[in-house]
C-alpha cells in the first residue's frame, strides 16, 4: 500500500462542503447566523454569540477585528462626502450648518451600518472557511503563541 504525502502534512482531508457565500454573507447582513438564518448573531450591539442558540454552529472563530470599522468608513466616507459636496455647491449653507447636520448624521450612519457590515465580514468569514470556520485548520491562538515563545526564546 502507497501512502501519499503532500506538502510535508501527511494525508490532506478531504475537501470541505461548499458553502453559499452570497447566503451566508446575506444572513450576516440581517444580523442572523450564516449557517441557520434563524439564530441571532450578535448578542449586544458588536459581540458575536459564541455559538448559535438555534443550530449549534460555532461562531466564536470570526476574526472580524478591524474590517467592520474600515469598510464602515470607506462606504460612508465616499457616500456622506459626496452629499457634503452637493449640498455645498447647491445651496453653500454657513459652517455651523454643516456641522450640525453632518456630525450626527455621519456618527448615527455609522453606527447603523457597523453591525450589519461586521455581520456581513462573519458570514463571509463562514462560508469561506476562514480561521477557526475550518475544521482542518491549525489554531491561530496556539501559532502566535508559539510564535511568541520562539521569538522571547531567542
Ligand atoms: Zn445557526
Amino acid at each position: 500500500m502507497t501512502v501519499e504525502i503532500r506538502g510535508g502534512r501527511g494525508l490532506e482531508p478531504p475537501p470541505l462542503p461548499r458553502r453559499n457565500l452570497s447566503e451566508a454573507m446575506k444572513r450576516g447582513a440581517m444580523c442572523r447566523c450564516p449557517r441557520c438564518g434563524k439564530g441571532r448573531l450578535f448578542d449586544g450591539y458588536l459581540k458575536v454569540r459564541p455559538v448559535c442558540e438555534t443550530c449549534g454552529e460555532e461562531l466564536f472563530h470570526h476574526r472580524a477585528d478591524d474590517a467592520p470599522p474600515y469598510f464602515t468608513i470607506l462606504i460612508l466616507g465616499h457616500v456622506l462626502i459626496s452629499v457634503v459636496i452637493g449640498v455645498e455647491a447647491a445651496f453653500r449653507p454657513p459652517l455651523w450648518v454643516h456641522m450640525a447636520m453632518w456630525i450626527p448624521l455621519s456618527t448615527l450612519l455609522a453606527l447603523l451600518l457597523l453591525r450589519p457590515i461586521k455581520g456581513t465580514l462573519v458570514g463571509l468569514q463562514w462560508a469561506l472557511y476562514m480561521h477557526g470556520f475550518d475544521p482542518n485548520a491549525e489554531d491561530d491562538y496556539a501559532l502566535m503563541a508559539g510564535e511568541q515563545g520562539g521569538s522571547n526564546g531567542a
